[in-house]
């Protein structure tokens, strides 16, 4: 599952490691908590058009990448708030979809380095996917009216970060890099100078790629909640 603040956040993240679980198998499923209302230049625009223009390309874009479907939770663009009300939202879509992994803004980054500030929707996303995770998601009596009404606890086991000052893994993701490129084509409304996007997408995925010795890689911050049971030592 991967959880974004905006309409296009998957795309420009890690949207070619989830076509590459998908294509060996995972079931791969979006919750986007803003429609992207308040992503344009120009003040006239409806913002309920534009919403609606962005959940379309959203759509398109996670046809391409191969997602199962898409959750839009229609929060505030701009203004994305990680309160107690966003939280059950994620941990409603949690408990029903029960992922392995969720896929997530690393909340730590405030600055991309010395190259500019991370969105506030962003950090407030990532944050909101964490505090979902954990505790809520997997404990019975946090919003036990989830529970009651048949969405029982679930354990997430790990959290990728993407856009992290910190990543500790790379995945190879070679063959699928053209599907991320085709994805983030998809937001039209977004992209000032499309033309440039084919361009930028592989430099900094060979970027990647080059520090594990393949062709084009992702980045991510792994965090690790709970071993895999298959993994872990066992007792006999
Ligand atoms: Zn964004």
């Amino acid at each position: 599952m991967v959880i974004t603040a905006h309409p296009d956040d998957a795309e420009f993240g890690p949207a070619a490691t989830c076509a590459r679980w998908i294509d060996e198998g995972s079931v791969g499923w979006l919750v986007c908590c803003t429609s992207g209302d308040a992503g344009g230049e120009d003040p006239d625009l409806d913002p309920l058009e534009l919403a609606a223009t962005r959940e379309r390309e959203q759509r398109a874009a996670a046809e391409i990448v191969g997602y199962a479907g898409v959750t839009f939770l229609h929060q505030p663009d701009g203004a994305l708030a990680n309160d107690l009300a966003l939280r059950e939202h994620l941990v409603r879509e949690i408990r029903t979809f029960r992922p392995d992994i969720v896929l997530a803004t690393d909340p730590d980054t405030l600055f991309y380095g010395n190259d500019g500030v991370n969105h506030t929707d962003h950090r407030a996303a990532g944050l909101a996917a964490v505090d979902a995770v954990y505790p809520a998601a997997r404990n019975p009596m946090a919003f036990p009216w989830l529970a009651r009404s048949g969405l029982a606890a679930h354990s997430v086991k790990r959290l990728y970060l993407f856009w992290s000052n910190a990543p500790t893994a790379r995945v190879d993701v070679s063959a699928t890099l053209d599907r991320k490129i085709a994805a983030l084509r998809a937001h039209a409304s977004q992209l000032k100078e499309p033309e440039k996007v084919d361009a930028w997408v592989r430099e900094s995925a060979a970027e990647r790629g080059a520090t594990i010795g393949t062709t084009y890689a992702e980045a991510f911050r792994v965090v690790i909640i709970d071993e895999d049971q298959d993994e872990a030592p066992s007792d006999d």
